[in-house]
């Protein structure tokens, strides 16, 4: 199938001059993407976001006879799928540095700007990505003071950086609105206490925090090899979902992607804490309705997780998910996010 034979079936969806997905819609939209990265947020060799020409690849997004739109993640599943030995170890972490180095490469100004034009959306919450080496929430600062009108910053800060309190209390001084993380269970080595101490240092400056949350789950366990399921399991929901219990009721945690595949654990957390918020970033139509039907749309982000992928595709899914219900559509795409960002 070719790719435009694939937006013919798709409601909401088409492609421009470079073949890249675009929303494809007549009205007019107010749109906050709560979920984007930037060539110069990333834990590696960083770009200038003023750099020209840089194509997007979207590394994250399936190939096109791979895609299905239907399931998070948008990529078919085959259920028989083996992960055991060393072949799919170093794939799984060579597709990861893979990803982050495209992300880089196609994370400037030139294509965000043009990617927010052509989906309607007028601003781009920015999330980088420290580790305990590397904090990158300056250069998320720095877009945002650059172009007040097109970024929010997002800080970073690991848990393991020994002036994470003080980073915090002064990223909120320079204008940062939240706080993101991807980590992992094998990072922490089990041990949550600093994460959680994150947390609430995070909750003491008011900061909402979203983390990369969620696993595929369409594996079968005696298909995986231990390490690999370990890998695979290490961000799933339920670590940071029991965390809140330790937090005060008010705490704003958002569940980032809404756990990919686990999107259905997200909503019982969403019922269990009622100031927990999900952004829908790899999310499909079905899922979001699922998830509106479950909780409401009052704490539901729209996100993309631009450059990795298209900023149109879960668009399109909010859309298809929200047909009948305009205020729905408004608060998932705009009116949330503008309150927790407030
Ligand atoms: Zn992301």
């Amino acid at each position: 199938m070719t790719k435009q034979e694939f937006v013919k079936g798709e409601k909401y969806l088409k492609l421009n001059k470079e073949g890249d997905f675009v929303v494809d819609y007549d009205g007019k939209l107010e749109i906050i993407d709560f979920h984007t990265h930037m060539s110069n947020v990333v834990p590696l060799k960083i770009l200038d976001p003023d750099s020209k020409g840089k194509k997007l690849k979207y590394p994250t997004l399936a190939s096109i006879n791979h895609m299905d739109l239907s399931v998070p993640y948008w990529k078919k599943n085959d259920p028989d799928e083996k992960m055991k030995g060393l072949v799919p170890l170093i794939k799984f972490s060579r597709e990861g540095y893979k990803i982050l180095k495209d992300m880089v490469h196609g994370g400037t100004y030139e294509n965000c700007f043009k990617s927010q034009e052509e989906n309607m959306i007028q601003k781009n919450v920015v999330l980088p990505l420290s580790t305990e080496k590397c904090d990158r929430s300056m250069e998320a600062l720095k877009l945002a003071e650059a172009y007040p009108g097109r970024f929010i910053a997002f800080c970073s800060v690991h848990p393991q950086d020994p002036r994470m309190k003080e980073k915090i209390v002064q990223y909120k001084e320079l204008g940062a609105k939240g706080l993101k993380l991807k980590i992992t269970e094998i990072e922490l080595k089990g041990d949550f206490k600093p994460l959680v101490d994150v947390f609430k240092a995070c909750y003491e400056v008011g900061f909402p925090v979203l983390l990369h949350t969620g696993s595929l789950t369409h594996l079968k366990r005696s298909n995986v090899s231990n390490l690999m399921w370990k890998l695979m399991k290490s961000t799933r929901v339920a670590i940071f979902g029991e965390l809140l219990k330790e937090l005060p009721m008010d705490f704003k945690f958002i569940f980032g992607h809404s756990g990919i595949a686990e999107y259905k654990l997200v909503a019982e957390y969403l019922k269990a804490f009622p100031s927990a918020l999900a952004e829908l970033s790899c999310q499909s139509a079905e899922s979001i309705t699922y998830l509106i039907n479950e909780v409401g749309y009052e704490r539901l982000l729209y996100g993309s997780d631009w450059p990795a992928l298209p900023q149109a595709i879960t668009l399109s899914r909010v859309l298809l998910a929200t047909e009948n219900n305009e205020e729905a559509r408004a608060c998932i795409l705009y009116k949330n996010a503008a309150a927790l960002l407030k």
